[in-house]
This record gives C-alpha cells, structure tokens and sequence, in this order.
C-alpha cells in the first residue's frame, strides 16, 4: 500500500477533534471506522445558506429558513423537563421567537442580547403559533461572505452523536478537517481521462470535496453526478466481465435439435397460437442453447403475459435432447399452480413430470428421488427443495426459477451442482415485472429477455378505487357477476405483525359474505397462511374446479393462480398493499374471455403515499408502469425481495432517479470490455487497480449467479 493511501485508511480517532470517545460513537453509531469511510459518509442534503429569508414572510408553509436579525429578548423559561431558553429575534419585517430546550445553559452564557445573529433552522407550528426549535445560530459576521453563500451540508445524525458534540454541525466539522488533510494524490483518480472529458465530470478529488462543501448549485450537481456515475459504473463494469467471462469459460450442453416433443408440443398440443413476442423469446433461447455456452437468461414478463409456456417449451428443448429440466418456485401455492398447468399441457405425452416439495415426504419421496436419478423423470416441478442435496439427477441439462425476487448465492450454487458435467443452462423468470434500473442491477451479469406483449384478446381488466360507503353497491355488483356464472376473489392483507388482528378481519369479512350469499344457493372457500397445507388445497380445488363462487383469501393467492373463469378481484384494506402486491393480485383475474374488474377498496381516509399506490392501479394495467411507480414510492431498498440483497446498498446512487446516468455507465463498461476484455490497455490502468484493490467488494457480485 502505498503511503498516500495510508492516510485514508488511518483509525477515525486520530482525526483531530475526534479522538478515542467519539471515534467509538462513529464506529457505533454510523459504521465510520477510518478516515475513508469518514469521507464517503455524504450529506444526505444541504441547506442553502445563500438566501436570508424575511420574517414577515414566513407562515406555516415555511420549511427550514435563515434569518438575519437582533437578538431582542433572551429568557429560560419553565421548570425541570420542560426548561427551555427563549429568544426572540427582529428583522426590518417582524420578530420570531426561537427556543432550545438542550444546551440551555451554554447558549444562555454565550449569547447576547442586542447583537446581530444568523438564525438557521426548520419552521415549527403549533395552534397557530410560530416559532424555530433548535435553530443554529451564530453572530453575524458582515466581514465573513462565506457565511451567507454557501450550501450546508446535513448528515445523518443521531441522539448519541448530537449528545457528544456530532450533530451535523460537528460532523462537518470533522471532515472539513479532514478534506483540508487530503491532498489530490491522496484521492487517486479511478476513470481513465478519456471518461472523464466525455462525461464533462469533475475529477475525483474535487467531486469528494465539492459533494461535501460545494461552493455552488453547478459544483454540487458535478459532484454528484461524478460521484453517482463512479459508484455504478464500477458495478456494471463487474457484472458484464462476469458475463462476458462466463460466456468464455463455462461451456454449456449443447442442445443441437428440435425434436419429437417439442415438435409435438406445438403442432398438436398448443392450444393457442403464441404471441409474436414469446415467438421471440423462444429464439434467443434456442440461439443460446445451440452454442456451447452455458445459458443465463433473465424472462421479464408482465402478469399473464405467458411465461409459463415459454419456460415449458424450454423444456421440451432440453428434452429433446435427452436430457432433464426442472422448474423452481418460491411458494409451494405457484410451484403446485406450475405442476397442474405443465401436467395438463403434457397430458397424453409420453413424460414423466413429478412434483416435489417440503410436503412430499415417506415413500412417495423416495420413489420420486429414485426415478429422478434412474432418468425416469423428465421434469421436475418445485419448491426449495429441489436443491436439497438427496435430490440427485440423472442429467439436468435446464434449470427454470420462477423467482419473486432473486434466489440466494448458496441455493444458486446448489443448483448449478444438479448436474454432474457441465452446469445447467439458467432460465430465470420474474414473477412480477421489475424497473429496469432494478435489472439491470440485480440480474445485470445475465442476459435479458422481455415478453412485452399480452395473448390476444385479453379484455382490459377495469379498476375501480371504492370506499366502505359503497359496500352495498359492491355485494350487488358481486352477486350480478355470480349470477352471470363467474368467480370471485375477495383478497385481505395478513403480515406477521399484526396476524391476531388481521386474521379477525378476515374471519369477520368470511362470516360477512356468508351471510350476504347463503348456502346452498352460494359456495365460498377461504384459504389462508395459517390453514394446514392440506386444507388450504382443498379449498383451493374447490374453487379452481367452479364449486365455489367465492374465493376469501390472503395473499398466498398472489402469486401464479390461474382461474381464467374467475372475473372479478375484490381487495380488502387495499391501503396496505404494496404496488407489486397489488398488480401481482390484480392479475389473478383478467385471465378468461370475459370483461374482468379489480376493485380496491379501502377507508375514506388515506395517506399521500397509499393514495398514489391507488390512484396508480386505477390508471394504468402495464406492470412495468407500476413497478417504476413502486421504485419512484419507495426505493429500491424496499422493493419487494431485494432487502437482503447488499447489491442496492449504494451510496448516493439512486435506482430510481439514475436510469440515465445508469445507461451510460454500462454502455461505457460495455464498450471499454468491448475493447480490452482484460483491462490491459494502458489507459485502463486505473480501472484494474482500483478493482483490484476493492476486489472484496466485487467479489459479492460474482458470485451470485
Ligand atoms: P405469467 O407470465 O403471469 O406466468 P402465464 O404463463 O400463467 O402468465 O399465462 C397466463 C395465461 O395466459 C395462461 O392461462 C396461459 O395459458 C395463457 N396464455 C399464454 N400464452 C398465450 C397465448 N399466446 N395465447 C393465449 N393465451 C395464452
Ligand atoms: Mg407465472
């Protein structure tokens, strides 16, 4: 390591004004263990300190201001807890009381009544009354411009910190300290000039300084947008040399022929004709399979929009060819949903498909891992438990995962070990559509596919947002759709937290409906988490087969069910859905002929964010739309499944605001791997080292396929 990195990477307690008490709050607190993580601990915003704000303005709106005035009145008022110091401070306009009810004392003795101050903070409302609470505030300096001509950098701060003197004014401290440490060579530069001059971004150096202290709107944005580019560039740099290595390295079976089944398949026994766009599909997954590379395909595919069969028919490709294919799902609900399906598209072929989840146990398992080895088992259909170890095959040439978000390192690993040659080709399928900044991130290293076209003659589904007024109006539309001969679901959330309660509500909502549609003329299933396995099928049977009319559930529906009769989709408390949630359940209906309705139904009363989750769904049906609006709503740390995964942990990227800058991180990634596929060319230097020495933090990323 060489000395000017050494610098970086020295204890945080040695920076001045630090030392051993607060270099543990740090370590503790905000995960800062070395100067460099000091570094890369950004503001989470900034204040604009260029504009003074007039009193007289200033009303209940008013967010965080800076004020410039005398300080007219200074006084402790009340007693114990509620001791408090307040001030008041004039301006041509007006006066505002400011009030600080921590560090009374010291504020008390320092500052002075009929001096000028510069008053910085967030506007409170109380009753009608305002005031500031805890503004910062220090005597004007009319020689200091600095003072009113900066952006202030906030960090994230907590109730520790701010005791021991780091709130976000003493963490600016400390990296000012810091940054006037630093030299330009302590920050080596990492983009080769050539990006550097084409992207029209600051240098390394500058961006680390200006992100924290920008001297202006223009410097910021630099910094950011240098800053932003640098963290997903490296990323997607990593993620297609794994691509493009894999491709190199890891031979795949080669399936040269279509053959009996597949041919069979889809002259005698597909019951529709296929989209143009899994027509599509199929091509490029047939092209992979026939080169010698090991496939590792991404599906995206909204709701209905036929993946399914485009994963059978890959299938049967592997088939063909002698060899097997299995088919995982993450619930025991999709990977059943999955067995009936391809069972009935197979009926009459000579195939064996078997089932095998947590819940096949005794001698049916034995008997199905046993034909599974002897290769008297063409496809296996299921859970997690496919990549248990005892389950051995005979030679597994194709590995589809129904994935609702993307399965872990270790099970991923597992199933490239199914097969005892050559790993099997990869074929993964969404169940939900996800934002494309979210692809290209999660699955960037494999190769995409997008079935983005519905089956023909599908009805729009018709969404409607109603409110408990309109029950009534809701059991009438119900009992009309019932009497035309359709199904229904009528969905309520459960999650963990709240189960006792939840569970209630839906027990209430059942004994409801029961009531509103008697036996014998009516007939509902319930299903939910809690029921065992075999009741819970039961029920569902029931209402797959046409026996019931009603179907009261929990999500475990969402995922994958396939009733094509049943029209229309009732949710409960859609307010505490999620959009994907909402999408995925809304696309349990929709699925037959007939015109099909989602009603939302939710109180009267809604939050900002569970109003535009509605309002959403009601305008739109495209899942691709509602993923973007699920990203732009939440995150992408909280998108549904990807939690866990430390891959969207950026720093100051933002997946749902960054497509552009994202889009030209991995057209540039592309097309330098394009060019020297080893980063040996000179000017790429900077590139391999610096992978080289953050080799820990990528080494995550190849391993996940
Ligand atoms: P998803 O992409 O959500 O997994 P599925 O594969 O379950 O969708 O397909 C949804 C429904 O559409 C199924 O009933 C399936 O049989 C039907 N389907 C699939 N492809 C076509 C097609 N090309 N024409 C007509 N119906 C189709
Ligand atoms: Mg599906």
């Amino acid at each position: 390591m060489s000395k000017s990195n050494s610098i970086l990477e020295s204890s945080i307690e040695y920076l001045k004004g630090v030392g051993p008490v607060r270099g543990e709050l740090l370590k503790k607190e905000l995960g800062i263990f070395t100067f460099r993580d000091l570094l890369f601990h950004f503001p989470y915003r900034y204040v604009d300190k260029t504009q003074f704000h007039r009193i007289r303005d200033i009303n209940q709106e008013s967010d965080t201001v800076q004020l410039r005035g005398i300080l007219r009145r200074l006084e402790v008022q009340g007693e114990g807890r509620k001791r408090r110091l307040v001030g008041k401070l004039r301006d041509e306009t007006g006066a505002i009381e400011l009030v600080w009810f921590k560090g009374v004392h010291w504020l008390e003795k320092s500052l002075v009544v009929g001096q000028q101050y510069v008053a910085y903070g967030r506007v409170n409302s109380f009753r009608g009354a305002i005031n500031i609470p805890h503004p910062e505030i220090e005597p004007l300096n009319p020689a200091n411009t600095q003072q009113a001509s900066t952006f202030a950098p906030v960090y994230p701060s907590t109730e520790k910190l701010n005791a021991k003197g780091l709130d976000a004014k003493g963490q600016r401290k400390a990296i000012k300290v810091l940054l006037d440490k630093l030299q330009e060579n302590d920050l080596v530069e990492n983009l080769p000039d050539y990006v550097l001059k084409k992207l029209n971004v600051s240098s390394r150096y500058q961006a680390l300084q200006d992100i924290h202290f920008p001297p202006h709107q223009q410097a910021l944005d630099a910094a950011r947008n240098r800053l932003k580019f640098e963290e997903l560039f490296f990323l997607q740099l990593r993620l297609l040399q794994i691509r493009r290595r894999r491709k190199d390295a890891i031979k795949g079976f080669v399936f040269p022929s279509i053959g009996e089944y597949f041919n069979t398949f889809f002259h005698q026994k597909l019951p529709f004709d296929l989209t143009g766009a899994q027509k599509r599909v199929l091509k490029e997954i047939r092209q992979d399979l026939r080169t010698g590379v090991q496939m590792n395909r991404l599906l995206q595919g909204d709701v209905g929009s036929g993946k399914t069969i485009v994963g059978l028919m890959t299938m049967l490709m592997a088939l063909d060819n002698g060899f097997q294919a299995c088919l995982m799902a993450p619930t025991e609900i999709l990977a059943q949903q999955h067995y009936q399906s391809i069972s009935n598209y197979l009926e009459d072929m000579p195939l064996q498909v078997a089932f095998l989840s947590g819940s096949v146990k005794g001698k049916k398992r034995r008997e199905i891992l046993e034909a599974l080895e002897a290769g008297e088992i063409h496809i296996l259909i299921g859970t997690h438990a496919l990549i248990e170890d005892p389950v051995r095959f005979q030679n597994l040439g194709l590995a589809i995962t129904d994935e609702q978000h993307r399965f872990g390192v270790a099970q991923r690993a597992k199933l490239w070990k199914k097969s005892k040659t050559l790993p099997p080709h990869i074929l993964v399928m969404t169940a939900t559509p996800i934002p494309r900044t979210l692809a290209m991130t999660l699955y960037g290293d494999l190769d995409v596919s997008v079935i983005d076209e519905l089956p023909p003659g599908r009805k729009a589904i018709q969404t409607l947002h109603k409110t408990e007024n309109h029950r009534l109006r809701v059991i009438g539309f119900m009992r009309e759709e019932i009497a035309k001969g359709r199904q229904i679901y009528v969905v309520f959330p459960l999650i963990e937290e709240s189960a006792k309660l939840d569970l209630k509500n839906l027990e209430d909502g059942y004994e409801n409906l029961l009531r509103e549609f008697p036996m014998p003329d009516y007939q509902i299933s319930i299903v939910h988490g809690r029921m065992k396995p075999a009741d819970k099928d039961f029920e569902m049977q029931r209402f797959v087969r046409g026996e019931t009319q009603i179907m009261v559930a929990t999500t475990v529906i969402e995922v994958g069910v396939n009733v094509p009769n049943a029209s229309v989709m009732i949710i409960e408390n859609t307010e505490r859905f999620g959009l994907s949630q909402l999408h995925q359940l809304r696309g349990r209906v929709g699925r037959g002929a007939e015109q099909s309705y989602c009603i939302l139904m939710s109180s009267f009363k809604l939050s900002k964010e569970a109003r535009e989750r509605i309002q959403t769904m009601v305008r739109t049906n495209n899942g691709f739309d509602i993923a973007e609006a699920d990203l732009k709503l939440r995150g992408p740390g909280n998108i549904e499944g990807t939690q866990q995964s430390g891959m969207l942990n950026f720093r100051i990227a933002d997946l749902a605001r960054d497509g552009r800058i994202l889009q030209t991180a991995r057209e540039i990634a592309a097309r330098i791997l394009d060019h020297d596929p080893r980063l040996e060319q000179d000017i790429h230097q900077r590139l391999r080292q610096y992978m080289e020495a953050n080799s820990k933090k990528f080494r995550v990323w190849s391993r996940i396929s």
